[in-house]
């Protein structure tokens, strides 16, 4: 195996709360172990552009409590091609950089896993994103901060709700996952969660609706998890105001809002933790995995893996919520 001199950092797909602590433990231990490190900038768009600056410790100081990446973050079409793949790596090897530490959500790490395999470069994961989607990792850097800012902006929207006696339908994040909805709706006491695990599965609002949701409350908060099949918040609100107009529905969408903001004190520890793993990683010749947390111990996760797009959600939770909302 060849030695590793130089490692890059990038970040890439949807920016999370803590990216910037993990560049700062990536980069810390990697210089603390010898290793030189530059930053990438823009993901996978700065590789193919060259956008490659060297990285020294101050370059990450004063970041831990940063929300965004210093690094910049993109998403990259020409990443998916081989010609733009064959131009990273030409500029991998221009600026000596003989491994990566990608920082992302399953399509960042899934181009990772394509790019390791073609060139043999060594690369380790970190889970960024704040769905907290990724398989084989109980949590993913940036749901705790996000599923914090659901829960401030939640309680606020409650005491709406109750004033006026509505029907608030909140749409926040994970079009393809449910835990922002499921333990955001758990923490605010929400009176249901919608979520895509079971979208196919049974119609959740009319669900909602037989159970008589509303007949001892005077205010009612749903939280909906985006979503082409439902209509996400929009949608459902839509259908109550046809078939049941004596609600007075209200959409709120959370959006970008969720991604932002200084990351929690959990995030922080997590990113921290795992970027140093992800150095120790490299020094113990692992290749094409993502760092995980399983129980508080950091595990190797195969990119395969990490990126199987299933990663199971507690439905017991779905009851608890049913249960507390009477
Ligand atoms: P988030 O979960 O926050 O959306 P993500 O990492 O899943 O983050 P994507 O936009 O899906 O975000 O992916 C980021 C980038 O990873 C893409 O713009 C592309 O450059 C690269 N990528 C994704 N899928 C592939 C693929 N199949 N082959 C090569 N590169 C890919």
């Amino acid at each position: 195996m060849e030695k590793i001199n130089c490692i890059g950092i990038l970040t890439s797909g949807g920016d999370s709360p803590g990216m910037n602590a993990a560049i700062r433990a990536v980069t810390r231990a990697a210089i603390y172990h010898g290793y030189t490190v530059k930053g990438i900038m823009r993901g996978y768009k700065g590789l193919i552009t060259g956008e490659i600056v060297p990285f020294q410790t101050q370059n990450v100081s004063n970041i831990i409590q940063q929300g965004g990446t210093i690094l910049k973050t993109a998403r990259s079409a020409e990443f998916m091609t081989p010609e733009g793949r064959q131009l990273a790596y030409d500029n991998m090897r221009k600026e000596g950089i003989d491994a990566l530490v990608v920082i992302g959500g399953d399509g960042s790490l899934t181009g990772a896993r394509i790019f390791a395999q073609e060139f043999n470069i060594p690369i380790v994961g970190l889970p960024g994103t704040i769905d907290n989607d990724l398989y084989g990792t109980d949590t993913t850097i940036g749901y705790d901060t996000a599923l914090n800012t659901i829960m401030e902006a939640v309680d606020k929207i409650r005491d709406t709700a109750t004033s006026h006696e509505r029907l608030f339908f909140i749409e926040v994040m994970g079009r393809n996952a449910g835990f922002l909805a499921l333990n955001g709706a758990i923490a605010t006491g929400a009176e249901a969660a919608i979520i895509p695990e079971i979208a196919t599965e049974v119609d959740q609002l009319a669900e909602l609706i037989q159970n008589g949701f509303r007949k001892s409350k005077n205010s009612s908060i749903v939280l909906v998890a985006e979503s082409e099949l439902t209509g996400g918040a929009l949608g459902l609100a839509e259908r109550v105001k046809k078939e049941y107009p004596q609600y007075d529905v209200r959409v709120t969408i959370l959006g970008h809002i969720q991604r932002g903001g200084s990351p929690s004190a959990s995030d922080r520890i997590l990113a921290t933790r795992m970027g140093e793993a992800a150095i120790i990683a490299l020094m113990e010749d692992q290749r094409n995995v993502m760092i995980g947390i399983d129980n508080d111990e950091l595990v190797y996760v195969p990119f395969s893996k990490a990126i199987r797009n299933d990663k199971p959600i507690n439905r017991d939770l779905l009851n608890t919520v049913k249960v507390l909302s009477i």
